[in-house]
């Protein structure tokens, strides 16, 4: 999601465009090309193109609105090639409310769609002329445009509906179980039907041959499977603090500990987050955080055993050094027991932090890391 383009706001709400987007307009001016299209044809196809995406720009407004209504704003709404998507900052808790947010989306192109077909049926012209019957090749002018345009709203809300979660329809089915079930239970039935459709897309995709679908069907099976995880995590720290999750035992490390010494500290004890600190003639100075992983890591690095994977595929942070205080991350981010956990937790991914000291009345009572939080969100779910 990081590499797009800022189109402007709309409402307060910023809206961007994925650096993908262009590339669906282009194969579209390209296999229009290939069918011998002219300059006039072009442009129809594109400025119908452009229109759709107006339909679900407003679309996504209709969620972004009616979930600010409830108080939720949102994010930003991205264009990507295989539709819009509007990041809520969260989701509403009450089902009906969640229900209510999933259909003010479709319910936009059954507006549009309701309006052109009461045009048609006003100024008595038939909805059909000049829409291509099956097998015959797609070309769009002054008088199918608008025809399209409402089957393609039509197709919209329809396939918005199917019940493939995180898809409206999906959210829809999650809103209505989690009336009779718990939020993490409904999520879960939604989640296994949303990839069980993910598959049956990518088999339509093939079917059909269309490069879209596939892009679809990975989209809402990762989603799916990432959501159930994150709602899994929220409830399991709801209401939680960092006392429930801490450690009150703890390994410290010194500072000028090197990659040969390190091994007795690591193998000791199960933790896998480590504070680091210096002791001073005054005391102990905390100096920054370093994980079992890392640590690992760099004694592989050091002695040149790194797998393929960790040489060249892991997107993790290489760390150059022989020594802690060279190895660890010196953010440092104090915290007290009494700190609400989903927040204390979220900063960690946020701001990349995974060892966090515990502090009260101005001493180190305990230390929290990423990994006791993962653990702590498998204990109570
Ligand atoms: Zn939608």
């Amino acid at each position: 999601m990081k590499q797009r383009l800022k189109l402007g706001k709309i409402s307060g709400i910023p809206l961007y465009m994925h650096w993908t987007f262009p590339l669906l307009i282009l194969y579209f001016v390209y296999d229009g090309l290939s069918r011998g299209m002219d300059a006039v044809g072009l442009m129809w196809l594109v400025g119908f193109i452009l229109t759709i995406f107006v339909c679900v720009i407003l679309h996504e407004l209709g969620h972004s609105l009616s979930a600010r209504w409830y108080g939720i704003d949102t994010e930003d709404i991205t264009l990507l090639p295989i539709g819009g998507v509007a990041r809520l900052r969260s989701m509403p808790r009450k089902p009906w409310r969640e229900i209510v947010v999933a259909l003010m989306g479709p319910a936009v192109n059954v507006v549009i769609a309701a309006g052109l077909f009461g045009y048609f049926w006003l100024s008595s012209k038939s909805l059909f002329q000049g829409v291509p019957e099956e097998g015959d090749e797609l070309i769009i002018n002054a008088t199918n445009f608008l025809p399209l345009l409402f089957f393609t709203n039509t197709f919209l809300v329809i396939f918005n509906m199917i019940p493939a979660f995180p898809m409206d329809g999906g959210r829809v089915l999650r809103g209505l179980l989690a009336i009779r079930f718990s939020r993490v239970r409904a999520t879960q039935i939604a989640s296994i039907l949303g990839r069980i459709c993910a598959v049956g897309f990518a088999v339509w995709s093939f079917v059909s041959g269309s490069p879209v679908l596939m892009l679809i069907a990975f989209f809402v099976y990762f989603t799916a499977t990432q959501e159930y995880q994150s709602v899994q995590t929220e409830e399991a720290l709801r209401e939680k603090n960092v006392r429930d999750a801490m450690r009150t035992q703890f390994t410290l490390i010194p500072a000028e500990t090197n990659l040969d010494n390190v091994v007795p500290y690591i193998t000791t004890t199960a933790e896998q987050g480590f504070l680091v600190v210096e002791n001073t003639e005054y005391g102990t100075d905390l100096k920054g955080g370093i994980t079992r992983p890392t640590i690992i890591r760099a004694i592989k690095q050091h002695k040149g055993q790194e797998s393929f994977f960790q040489k060249y595929i892991s997107r993790r942070p290489k760390k150059k050094g022989f020594f802690m205080h060279e190895l660890m991350s010196d953010k440092v981010r104090y915290l007290t027991p009494d700190m609400p956990l989903p927040m204390v937790y979220q900063e960690m991914i946020q701001m990349q932090i995974p060892v966090m000291p515990v502090r009260e009345n101005n001493e180190l009572v305990g230390v929290l890391d990423y990994y006791q939080v993962r653990e702590f969100v498998k204990l109570n779910s």
